[in-house]
């Protein structure tokens, strides 16, 4: 793996067709029972495998068995009852109908676990799991037992903290955990988010990452960025908070995003993992768009900091986009490497 500028996507790649419907989230899955389990691990080494050829130096498992990065992990906890649905408004933009938190939440044994292991015998190199958040978890549910946000965040915490111990045990290098939710509950980010964040990370020696988007690229979030005038200051509110914060790594959006380039400064010490690889469409971006993003982003962030990435999930993308989108985040990043090799 290169040392320096180190590439990986942020989570999701497309699935194959056989595995699940192509080009949207939350999927049905076509395959059932002991055939779907066997599927999705195929679709994980496959993912792997992809990432391992377009030349990316940490690997991630694509959430190729999950339907959702957030509800996938929720199914398989305790004391949410998915037959007792509810309207709510997802980060404050669109209806969706969601679980109940109906008793105490809990988990009873490792959701990812023996993922995590399937990617670990694929690849020697460095690997990342990504789990959601606790704002973003309590963000996709309707509570009726806690009465209290910063409360179910709390167990959500603990909850995640026993899930990425264990990942970490299966040989997992870096867990992030997405927070979409913190571009939008600025408050909360600042009375209880970033602490309860730092409560799931809490005792891991593996390195820790939080991943901040304005979301996938599909319509709601397109039509909300909109609104969000010229330039995007939310991160102006949460960076000086990550960046006293005990996590290691923030990741970003930057291709194509208008959030004020200079606000990464207010990072400065933290590794950053940055977007350069737009994921709202199926244009291409060339090796030396990439490096253009990365030599902007060079300024405020020291090399040995530096972590391309993709903006966000590439789920709803085609296959071959996605494809070709990671090997232009390699030959990027390589560009940028040749040249901070000439600097010195
Ligand atoms: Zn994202």
């Amino acid at each position: 793996m290169n040392a320096q500028l180190p590439t990986s996507i942020v989570g999701s790649l497309p699935k194959p067709a056989w595995l699940a419907e192509p080009e949207k989230l939350w999927a049905p899955w076509r395959l059932q029972g002991e055939e779907l389990v066997e599927g999705q691990r195929d679709a994980l080494s496959l993912s792997a495998a992809e990432q391992a050829l377009a030349g990316l130096d940490i690997i991630s498992d694509g959430e190729q068995t999950r339907q959702h990065f957030v509800t996938t992990f929720v199914e398989s906890l305790g004391g949410v009852d998915f037959e007792r649905r509810e309207t709510v408004r997802i980060r404050d933009r669109y209806d969706a109908s969601v679980p109940s938190v109906v008793g105490a939440v809990s988990r009873e044994r490792s959701v990812f676990a023996e993922d995590a292991k399937t990617l670990r015998a694929q690849t020697d190199r460095p690997i990342k799991w990504a789990l959601p958040g606790p704002m973003t978890m309590i963000d996709t549910l309707y509570d009726r037992h806690y009465g209290s946000r910063e409360k179910l965040a709390t167990e959500f915490a603990k909850i995640l903290n026993e899930e990425a111990r264990e990942l970490e045990a299966a040989g997992v290098d870096i867990i992030q955990f997405d927070e979409p939710a913190f571009n939008v509950f600025f408050d909360d980010v600042k009375d209880w988010g970033v602490s309860v964040l730092e409560q799931a990370a809490e005792g891991l020696r593996c390195e820790t990452a939080v991943h901040i988007c304005f979301g996938y690229g599909i319509k709601a979030n397109n039509d909300w960025k909109a609104t969000l005038g010229d330039q995007w200051r939310q991160y102006e509110q949460s960076f000086p908070l990550l960046q006293e914060s005990a996590i290691d790594i923030v990741s970003l959006e930057c291709q194509n995003s208008r959030v004020p380039i200079e606000l990464i400064e207010l990072l400065r010490g933290k590794k950053v993992m940055v977007g350069a690889i737009d994921v709202a469409g199926a244009d291409i971006e060339t090796p030396e768009t990439v490096a253009d993003t990365l030599r902007g982003v060079l300024r405020f962030v020291d090399p040995d900091k530096l972590y391309p990435s993709t903006n966000c999930g590439m789920a709803p993308l085609p296959r071959q986009v996605a494809r070709a989108k990671m090997v232009a985040l390699a030959a990027g990043a390589e560009i940028v490497r040749g040249e901070l090799a000439l600097t010195g």
